[in-house]
């Protein structure tokens, strides 16, 4: 593609005590595309997803979304301006209902003061009115509404994946960066889940996605990035990586 690339990671680098668990590592994902991201168990995977997201502060290195530099953006603004993340183990919040998970995902409108508050009641009650609406209708298009007003605890491990992409949803993201989807997730529901991911992906939503089931990544991804101790291995389309010999190699030596 000759557009722009949505995000542009060049130079990232973490090192954890002797550790180089991210070593001057790039990768790039364009608009439009389901990009993955894969590599031996300690690649550096999950950290990059991190410097993506500025979860944890890179030693070294750029991060361009959408034409601008966040690496010195909190997470939240990161998200703000529509680049989120999903972990390896979804973080719900277990003790709330699946609906509530969903509203905290939402931008809070706080007031300069209780005046200013009192006059934006209505405003605010409308926002929230469709918040609730629009996570409703989220959780609708996964198969979760029934559970709405269950504990995100009761959950299963793959609904509780399936909650957190839809969390991710109700900021309106540009990009998701999903950790291991189907890890943890019986097979009927990695399925399910992928069917979703394409749905998203025609609707417009770019994907990162962190995975080891190689299948769902020759299947779902347009292009692969390769890491391997940190660094970058290979990336093209997934034939080309199927085929290439350094990358055969790195698995081999797991
Ligand atoms: P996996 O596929 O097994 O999830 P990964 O490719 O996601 O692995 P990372 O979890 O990013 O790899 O780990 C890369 C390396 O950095 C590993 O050697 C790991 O032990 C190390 N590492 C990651 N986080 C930390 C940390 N907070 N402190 C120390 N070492 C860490």
């Amino acid at each position: 593609s000759l557009s722009q690339p949505l995000l542009i990671a060049e130079g990232l680098s973490k090192h954890f005590g002797g550790i180089r668990a991210v070593n001057n590592a790039e990768i790039k994902v364009h608009s439009g595309t389901i990009t993955g991201l894969i590599g031996p168990n300690g690649a550096g995977k999950t950290t990059l997803f991190n410097l993506l997201s500025n979860f944890i502060r890179p030693d070294d290195g750029k991060v361009i979304f959408n034409g601008q530099p966040i690496h010195d953006l909190p997470t939240n603004e990161i998200a703000l301006k529509g680049c989120v993340r999903t972990f390896q183990v979804a973080r719900v919040l277990s003790r709330l209902s699946v609906l509530e998970n969903m509203l905290l995902a939402t931008p809070h409108q706080t007031g300069e003061n209780l005046i200013q508050l009192w006059f934006q009641q209505g405003k605010i009650r409308q926002q929230e009115k469709e918040n609730k609406e629009r996570a409703m209708d989220i959780l609708e298009s996964v198969g979760l509404s029934a559970k709405a007003y269950d504990y995100a605890g009761a959950l299963s491990g793959g609904q509780r994946k399936l909650l957190e992409i839809a969390r991710a949803l109700m900021t309106r993201p540009k990009l998701i960066l999903l950790d291991e989807p189907a890890a943890g997730v019986n097979p009927t529901l990695i399925g399910q889940i992928c069917e979703h991911i394409i749905n998203w992906n025609k609707q417009g939503i770019t994907f990162l996605i962190i995975e080891h089931n190689m299948d769902l990544v020759m299947s779902l991804c347009d292009h692969v990035w390769v890491l391997a101790e940190g660094t970058n291995l290979a990336d093209g389309t997934p034939a080309e990586i199927q085929k290439n010999s350094a990358v055969l190699e790195a698995y081999l030596g797991e």
